[in-house]
């Protein structure tokens, strides 16, 4: 397998993670096995390929699971509400913040990414729909 083409891959540090206008995570997918990936990745996790085209993953997406944190972060105010997201249109499944559900709110449920202002952390963060 040629890996060539990940060394020539713009730095994980430097690739755009979200998009502020269409409020969607951007990742990478693998053209081979068609795995997606958030952050984008040189090399596909599942298969090793090189060979990966930058997407922008669906702004809406299913809450798996949640749950709730009672331990303040920098900048986040305890309780808050955690879980996974499984992105629309075969998109990955990303953990974050998720807003606006009470805490024992019924999954699985729709939910849609809102991406926060330049330097906010955390960067997006999913709301109910
Ligand atoms: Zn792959």
């Amino acid at each position: 397998m040629d890996l060539t083409p990940a060394l020539d891959a713009e730095l994980t540090g430097s690739r755009p993670r979200v998009d502020r206008e269409a409020q969607a995570l951007v990742g990478s997918r693998c053209s081979v096995c068609n795995t997606p990936s958030w952050p984008a990745r040189a090399v596909c996790n599942r298969c090793g390929s090189a060979a990966l085209r930058t997407e922008v993953f669906a702004g809406s997406g299913v809450l798996i699971t949640h749950t709730t944190a009672h331990v303040p972060l920098a900048g986040l105010a305890a309780p808050y509400m955690l879980g996974q997201v499984q992105l629309d249109a075969n998109g990955p499944l990303v953990f974050g913040l998720i807003e606006g559900l009470p805490p024992d709110a019924d999954v699985p449920r729709s939910v849609r990414t809102v991406v926060s202002a330049e330097g906010a952390v955390p960067p997006y963060r999913f709301h109910d729909r």
